[in-house]
C-alpha cells in the first residue's frame, strides 16, 4: 500500500510472487488435457460443485428480490435456471485412425477442441473427458438455450471441412444436474441421450428430460456407451 515499497521488503514480494507463479502452473498442469489444453476428467467433480453453488448463490438472491419487491416470501421464475452437462462424442472416430492413422486422429481432437473454444461462451466449462470424448458444463440456463447452443456446434461442426479427413460430425446427449446429484448419475442420464443419438443415425443432439417424458428410452437403454469409471 506504501508509495515507496522499502527495499528489504522487495525480495520478499518477489519470492511469493514465484511460488504463486509455481503453485498457479502445478494447478493447470494438473487439471489440464495436454493434447487440447481443455479441462480433464480429474476436475470435473470441483467444476460442477462450483456450477451448483453460483446457482444456488443466484436463487437465493432472487428469492430475496422478489420477497423484497412483493413484501411476501419469494416467488419462484417461470421456468427454472438449471445447471447442465452435455457429451459428445465424435461419430466413427476409428475410421479416421484406421484411415488416416493416429497422428492426424489427434489432430482432429485438437481441432474440434479449438472449435469448441471458439464456439461456446467463456461461462461454460469445457473438458476432454477421454480419448474422442468431451463434456461441456453450462452454467444456470434454461434447457431451449442448451439445446440451441449445443444444436449450433453440431451444425458448425458437421459443416467443417478438416484438414485431410474433411467431414467429421459429433453425436452430443445432454442432462439436468440436480444440485444433490452425483456427477456419475448426471453423466449416466447425459450418456443415456447420447447413447440414443448414436442409435439413431448419429450427428444428433438429444436431451435425456425430453427423450424421458416422450418415453423414448426404453429398458434396453440401462447400460450406456461411456466407461464410467
Ligand atoms: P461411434 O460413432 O460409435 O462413437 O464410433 P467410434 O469409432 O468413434 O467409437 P469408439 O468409441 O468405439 O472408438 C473410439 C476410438 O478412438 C477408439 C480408439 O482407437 C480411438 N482413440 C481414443 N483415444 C484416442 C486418442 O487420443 N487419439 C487417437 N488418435 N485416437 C484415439
Ligand atoms: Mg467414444
Ligand atoms: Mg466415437
Amino acid at each position: 500500500d506504501s508509495d515507496r515499497p522499502p527495499a528489504a521488503s522487495r525480495p520478499l514480494a518477489e519470492g511469493f510472487a514465484r511460488i504463486y507463479a509455481n503453485y498457479t502452473a502445478l494447478l493447470h498442469e494438473s487439471e489440464r488435457d495436454k493434447l487440447t489444453g481443455l479441462y480433464n476428467r480429474r476436475s470435473l467433480e470441483r467444476q460442477l460443485q462450483r456450477l451448483l453453488q453460483q446457482r444456488e448463490q443466484a436463487l437465493h438472491q432472487a428469492v430475496a428480490a422478489t420477497s423484497e419487491a412483493h413484501g411476501q416470501p419469494g416467488m419462484s421464475a417461470a421456468e427454472p435456471l438449471q445447471v447442465w452437462l452435455a457429451i459428445l462424442d465424435i461419430d466413427h472416430f476409428k475410421r479416421i485412425n484406421d484411415n488416416y492413422g493416429h497422428i492426424y486422429g489427434d489432430e482432429v481432437i485438437l481441432l474440434l477442441a479449438q472449435q469448441m473454444r471458439a464456439c461456446f461462451r467463456r461461462s461454460d466449462v469445457l473438458f476432454r473427458f477421454g480419448g474422442e470424448e468431451f463434456v461441456i458444463l453450462f452454467g444456470a440456463t434454461e434447457q431451449a438455450t442448451v439445446h440451441t447452443v449445443l444444436e449450433r456446434f453440431r451444425q458448425r461442426i458437421a459443416r467443417h471441412v478438416f484438414p485431410q479427413v474433411g467431414s467429421v460430425t459429433v453425436s452430443i446427449g445432454y442432462a439436468g444436474v440436480g444440485r444433490h446429484d452425483y456427477p456419475a448419475s448426471a453423466l449416466d442420464r447425459a450418456d443415456k441421450a447420447l447413447y440414443f443419438a448414436k442409435q439413431h443415425g448419429r450427428n444428433g443432439t438429444y436431451g435425456y428430460e425430453s427423450l424421458s417424458a416422450s418415453g423414448l428410452l426404453g429398458r434396453e437403454m440401462a447400460a450406456g456407451s461411456i466407461d464410467l469409471f
